[in-house]
């Protein structure tokens, strides 16, 4: 009901604003037409006149004075109304102008961003601007490798000398050809012959996958808030987590039980004075799974030695990743008992420290390995083991 009425008005508004100009424009056609027909008709009459009006002793009277009079006001309006037409026109222009037009407003040149894999040592250049790529979903499935590689150009082996294209091995077979598989994305540097990366699936990592990966990952870190300009000059990005490290790890990561699984990635004090809060002095472990395989972590223990930090017992619990990397401090989940970690994953445990604890003492003691251990059991390949690490 009210829809209706608001079209009604709407279209009201329309049709009035549009006859309104039109008749204006039909109201100063016919003054116009009309005033120059009674002057080219009434020339005579009117230089008569006009020779009387300029002498003193003759007098304008009757039907003429009457004539005069109206010619004014007629003139007068007409001016009015001119007047007003011509600075409607003129602004109308002006507006025009100052409007640049659409080849004008064509974005600047866009500049290729440079993208860096630190983890990896790669180099990736996005070349097309932003706005043609971000809101692609599911990259890998539904947009051509073509069209991927042309918006992400890469990988490159990112060392001083070197900055190579990594080398691709085709698949052979009629299967592979049919089914059009992708590339597998050669393990050693064929420029400078380094090992770059180890596939975690036994063989080299799909490119096409890998280069989808690190383009949503781009996509992510852009809703996170990173910059990623249209125009300008922009500064290398840093890929935070690409989902590729699950399918690309690097050289020398732990390939046997007997490495370390799990790698300590930061140690910290989280303080707090919010009253809501039970252990306001929290020691926060953050771990990598190193291997290159996928872990369940179950319950840790921390185990506290002499001379080690005093802490308040309490049972642990695993803290996973926020969307804002592990790096921001940003913790989801609430001291989970069991958690399993992809190849890379990052997640944290806390465990509660006395009120005393402070940031130097906390700082010291991670230098000098005093701090206490954290006992993880987890199970890799389904067999079970404990890792105990020192902190
Ligand atoms: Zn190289």
């Amino acid at each position: 009901m009210e829809s209706t009425s608001n079209l009604l008005v709407r279209i009201k508004n329309k049709v009035s604003e549009k006859f309104g100009g039109w008749l204006l424009e039909a109201l100063l056609g016919i003054i116009g037409t009309a005033l120059l027909g009674w002057l080219v008709l009434a020339r005579h009459w009117l230089f008569a006149e006009w020779a009387c009006i300029t002498k003193p002793w003759c007098e304008v009277s009757g039907w003429s004075l009457g004539v005069l009079i109206a010619d004014a006001t007629v003139t007068t309006c007409a001016a009015i109304l001119l007047g007003s037409l011509w600075y409607r026109m003129r602004r109308r222009v002006r507006r025009k102008v100052a409007e640049p037009t659409t080849r004008e407003r064509v974005t600047p040149q866009f500049h290729d961003i440079e993208v860096e894999d630190k983890r990896l040592n790669l180099r990736w250049y996005i070349r097309r601007p932003p706005h043609e790529w971000l809101h692609w979903r599911n990259i890998n499935r539904t947009i051509s490798p073509d069209a991927v590689q042309q918006v992400l150009d890469g990988p490159f082996h990112s060392v001083r000398t070197c900055n190579a294209p990594l080398p691709e091995r085709l698949l052979t077979g009629l299967i592979n050809e049919v089914t059009r598989t992708s590339p597998l994305l050669g393990e050693e540097c064929s420029n400078c012959g380094q090992r770059v990366y180890q596939g975690t699936a036994g063989s080299g990592a799909k490119v096409w996958a890998v280069r989808a990966y690190a383009l949503e990952e781009l996509q992510r870190m852009q809703r996170n808030g990173t910059r990623l300009p249209e125009g300008q000059w922009s500064p290398p990005i840093v890929l935070e987590n690409p989902q590729y490290w699950r399918l690309m790890v690097p050289p020398d990561a732990a390939t046997d039980e007997q490495s370390l699984v799990l790698v300590p990635q930061d140690v910290y004090l989280e303080a707090t004075e919010d009253a809501t809060i039970e252990y306001k002095r929290k020691l926060r472990v953050v771990l990598r799974n190193g291997s290159n395989r996928e872990i369940i972590v179950r319950r840790p223990t921390w185990r506290t030695d002499t001379g080690d930090i005093p802490v308040r017992p309490h049972t642990l619990g695993w803290d996973l990743e926020s969307g804002h990397g592990w790096s921001s401090k940003r913790w989801r989940g609430t001291g989970q008992p069991e958690v399993t970690a992809q190849v890379g994953q990052v997640f944290c445990t806390w465990i509660g420290l006395t009120p005393t604890a402070d940031e130097d003492d906390v700082r010291r003691r991670a230098v000098t390995r005093h701090l206490g251990t954290l006992v993880v059991p987890l199970t890799i390949d389904g067999q079970s083991q404990t890792q105990a690490i020192r902190l």
